[in-house]
């Protein structure tokens, strides 16, 4: 078979392009290395945003996010969720409390396109109301609305759309190659990373949707595209610390988010040029990295130097490269390279740089293009108002207890993963699916078993981005040995491979765990793994 289209990388912008192209008729082939969003999507700070910032120096990027992001909500209720955002203001600073309004004044109809509120300014007795813990200098706050959003489960959504709508979506799959004639693209040469085989496969267009892989990815097809990537780190603490964002500032006046997010409260990010390998990004987090972020978190939250971190991640910023302008002033436009014009290699097309807000519209100008090279006749896009799978507006959870018997919070929480199709993960469920195998994330073999079945997980790294197995205060070691005996069952694991995953899982848990441990907590975790 000859597909339409092959996309090589299965982050939020390969997986929103396979289900668009999908849902217009195209037969389509999307690979990804490891798991759906698990490059850089899965490592932003999970915000559906505007980008309020960028209205200083990109105003178009702000306009064309803040108006995609209200199609992503429309589309996907369940896995975004509105965040009022506090902007805490200090003493001394006339000029920039009044400049930050004004600022946020005219950031107001770009909120709107979100459905987002105006902003309002806030006393400091106001704004200590919502957020207790303010520290006592603060005299004041402004309001701003941004959207969370469950990255994994957005990357996750449009993929099994995809495969709903007839595409051939493959995780653990890497390109290896790209097959040419002369020195055209034809077609992609992948491995399944699990089992080590190996095949060709032909396809008409081949759109490169590598992330902050993309120079490389275009480089099999010897062709060059440029970056500036800048690394990017969070960290995660124990905890909802409450139902507010606040915007925070670090010591060097740069902006970062406090981010309520799940059963946790996230924050970052820093920005710095990274010349590394993006697969590597994560041990490159530092103890400066930490302190940065803790010390402005600390500043307007002083009980922060109090509060547990559970894990420090890092990612790439896939930004298009510019010369000589600040890694935070960088323009998070993005770009469709036809590299037939460009460079004279016919059937391969590269999207870079751009936002996970915008990613809708980024996939569908995208496609728009892969139909002019296979000289189709223009089809409208309909991703922006068809929704994702399960999606729906809220349920009454305390009705849905008495069909499922959980409690109605963890049928939030798992609802917030799956939406409407909970019916479905639960429908022959006996009383051990029932049983939650992660006690802080209310994960349940029910989940377990869809996540298996229906989308394809096969790794325990990929239910901890499926179903968040790991995700909570154990750092998997309460759930996980419970899980990779599920797995072993469901995908016939030998036990040496239920033990190998089980290593590798603890691994990459560590990775994230270790940079936010010190002194004797260091020593003593450390003893604790062996
Ligand atoms: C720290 C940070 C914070 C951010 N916060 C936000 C935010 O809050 N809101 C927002 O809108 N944007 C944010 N962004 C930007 C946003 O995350 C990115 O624009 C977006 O996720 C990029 O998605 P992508 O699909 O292009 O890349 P990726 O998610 O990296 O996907 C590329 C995929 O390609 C795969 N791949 C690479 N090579 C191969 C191969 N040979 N074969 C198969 N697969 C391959 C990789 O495994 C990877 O999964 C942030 C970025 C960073 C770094």
């Amino acid at each position: 078979m000859i597909y339409d289209l092959a996309i090589i990388g299965g982050g939020i912008n390969g997986t929103g392009i396979a289900r668009d192209a999908a849902l217009r008729g195209l037969s389509v082939a999307l690979f990804e290395r490891e798991d759906w969003g698990a490059g850089t999507t899965g490592s932003s700070t999970r915000m559906i945003h505007g980008g309020v910032r960028y209205l200083l120096y990109d105003i178009p990027t702000t306009k064309l996010s803040s108006e995609d992001a209200g199609r992503i909500r429309r589309i996907a209720p369940h896995v975004t969720w509105r965040i009022p955002f506090l902007w805490p203001l200090y003493p001394g600073g006339v000029f920039k409390r009044e400049a930050t309004e004004a600022f946020l004044a005219a950031y107001d109809p770009h909120a709107k396109r979100k459905g987002g509120l105006m902003h309002a300014r806030l006393s400091g007795e106001e704004a200590r109301l919502l957020e207790p813990g303010l520290a006592p200098e603060v005299q004041g706050a402004l309001t701003l609305d941004e959207w969370g959003c469950d990255v994994y489960r957005l990357a996750a959504l449009n993929a099994l759309d995809a495969k709903e709508h007839g595409a051939d979506v493959r995780a653990h799959t890497e390109v290896l190659a790209m097959l040419r004639t002369g020195r055209d693209v034809r077609g992609v040469r992948v491995r399944d990373v699990i089992t080590g085989g190996e095949s060709d496969v032909e396809a008409r267009v081949v759109v490169n949707a590598g992330g902050p892989w993309a120079p490389a990815v275009a480089q099999l097809a010897d062709a060059e595209v440029k970056m500036r990537p800048g690394k990017g780190i969070h960290v995660t603490f124990e905890r909802r610390i409450g139902n507010y964002g606040l915007v925070i500032e670090g010591r060097d006046g740069r902006t970062m988010f406090l981010v309520p997010h799940g059963a946790e409260t996230i924050v970052g990010t820093t920005d710095d040029d990274y010349y590394g390998d993006p697969a590597l990004v994560d041990l490159e987090i530092t103890r400066d990295d930490i302190e940065y972020v803790v010390e402005a978190t600390a500043r307007a939250l002083p009980q922060a130097r109090h509060w547990r971190p559970l894990r420090a991640w890092a990612g790439v910023r896939n930004t298009v490269f510019e010369w000589g302008v600040d890694a935070d002033d960088l323009s998070r436009r993005h770009e469709i390279i036809n590299h037939a014009e460009r460079d004279g290699i016919g059937g391969l097309l590269s999207l870079v740089g751009g936002k996970l807000a915008s990613y809708r519209i980024q996939a569908e100008e995208t496609v728009d293009e892969v139909l002019k090279l296979l000289g189709r006749e223009e089809v409208d896009s309909t991703t922006g108002e068809a929704p994702l799978p399960g999606a729906e507006e809220p349920p009454d959870f305390i009705a849905m207890a008495r069909d499922i018997p959980l409690p109605p919070a963890s049928l939030e929480r798992i609802w917030r993963r799956v939406g409407s199709r909970i019916q479905r993960v639960f429908a022959d469920a006996t009383p051990d699916d029932l049983t939650p195998v992660c006690r802080s994330e209310a994960v349940t073999a029910a989940e377990i078993r869809y996540a298996v079945e229906v989308e394809g997980c096969r790794t325990l790294d990929d239910l901890f981005r499926h179903v968040h197995v790991g995700a909570g205060t154990c750092e998997a070691y309460d759930c996980a040995p419970v899980s990779a005996h599920i797995m072993m069952e469901l995908l016939s694991w030998s036990p040496q491979h239920t033990m190998r995953e089980l290593e590798s899982f603890r691994d990459r848990r560590w990775i994230n765990r270790r940079p936010v441990l010190r002194g004797a907590n260091l020593a003593l975790e450390e003893l604790l793994r062996y």
